[in-house]
């Protein structure tokens, strides 16, 4: 099968192809495993964490991509829950020990043994991949394989950040930074919260556009002033003066959920400018969000659905992933960047 590898770390400024474009054996689907033919993978920034070095694969090559739709062509020893033919996702989680007290008590997230797809376990920048048949959902049929995709991370871990904020209808929602996640908590947000009024915080001008037509009542730069105190903000920058700036707009009582998997060390002396009466004090709270659940992404998939979120996504070939990969980082985004394997 064709696929695209992280062969080691690299350093973006100095090359624009870290992936290589190789042929592997197909992979043969292990106990309790299926195997998937890999319609679409979306492409997320912890792509570019882990080719960087900020969250490394435990082992090279590895087959990025944890965004992935496609139908079974497979099943190994025991795995009976699917049929091939069927269409199914796989998100950011592979596996988790499920004998922990954080897998028993639904919070597998936090796992010491969890796996991550495209990362600990080869992913979807293929043509084909293994993974444990419990750790895969049925797409609704609302969406095309390319809308899925982004709804299986950007999507799932996003709702998992709306619920984390603790925002209740009629408050102020803010959202820094206005990529392929925050475009989706903005849609789900305005359907679970009819009332809250959404503020956006990005640095360019087409994303505070796309943003305002997605129904934000205000849209500005990171460093604009606010016209309103925000109850929750959601941060989904990888940087950290949009930390700083979100914790100064923060209501009283306030949280900030930092949703991102490492931050880039490039601005970090913009945190000596915390203030602890201007940032902290008058009980605000900041809060990370730690990978996703099995819970997060079927709940999600189902509101998704219902609502329906069709999200905004620009496709390319597998081949074109290095492509795609350095525009994201160049923060050339509009919705979410989706790669077409079949
Ligand atoms: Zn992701
Ligand atoms: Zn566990």
């Amino acid at each position: 099968m064709k696929a695209m590898l992280i062969t080691g770390i690299v350093d973006l400024e100095k090359t624009n192809t870290p992936l290589k474009y190789t042929d592997l054996p197909d992979p043969v689907p292990g106990n309790g495993e299926i195997l998937i033919r890999v319609s679409t993978c979306g492409i997320c920034h912890t792509e570019l964490d882990e080719i960087e070095g900020r969250t490394p694969p435990p082992h090279f090559p590895v087959v990025p991509g944890h965004q992935v739709v496609g139908t079974v062509a497979g099943a190994g020893r025991n795995a009976r829950r699917f049929r091939e033919g069927d269409r199914v996702g796989v998100g950011w989680i592979f596996s988790a020990c499920g004998k922990c007290s954080f897998c028993l008590a639904g919070r597998e997230n936090l796992c010491d043994g969890f796996t991550a797809t495209g990362r600990d376990a080869n992913g979807g920048y293929a043509q084909y991949m293994t993974v444990p048949e419990d750790y895969v959902y049925p797409i609704p049929e609302a969406f095309t394989d390319s809308e899925a995709a982004p709804l299986l991370c950007a999507g799932a871990i996003g709702y998992r950040s709306l619920a984390l904020s603790g925002l209740k209808d009629g408050q102020n929602l803010g959202l820094t930074g206005f990529g392929a996640s925050a475009h989706l908590v903005l849609m789900t947000a305005r359907h679970e919260y009819p009332g809250a009024r959404v503020f956006v915080f990005a640095r360019s001008k087409e994303e505070r556009e796309f943003a305002r037509s997605l129904g934000a009542v205000w849209a500005g730069d990171t460093e604009d002033a606010c016209p309103d105190k925000m109850h929750s903000i959601i941060d989904t920058t990888p940087v950290w003066k949009p930390v700083v700036e979100a914790l100064a707009a923060l209501e009283r009582g306030g949280r900030l959920v930092i949703n991102a998997i490492r931050k880039q060390d490039g601005d970090k002396e913009s945190l000596t400018r915390l203030d602890y009466h201007t940032h902290l004090w008058m009980e605000k709270e900041i809060k990370s969000v730690a990978n996703v659940t099995r819970r997060d992404i079927e709940e999600f998939l189902k509101i998704a659905a219902d609502i329906p979120i069709k999200p905004e996504v620009q496709e390319y070939p597998l081949a074109e992933a290095n492509v795609a990969l350095m525009e994201l980082k160049q923060g050339k985004i509009r919705g979410a960047k989706v790669l077409r394997s079949g």
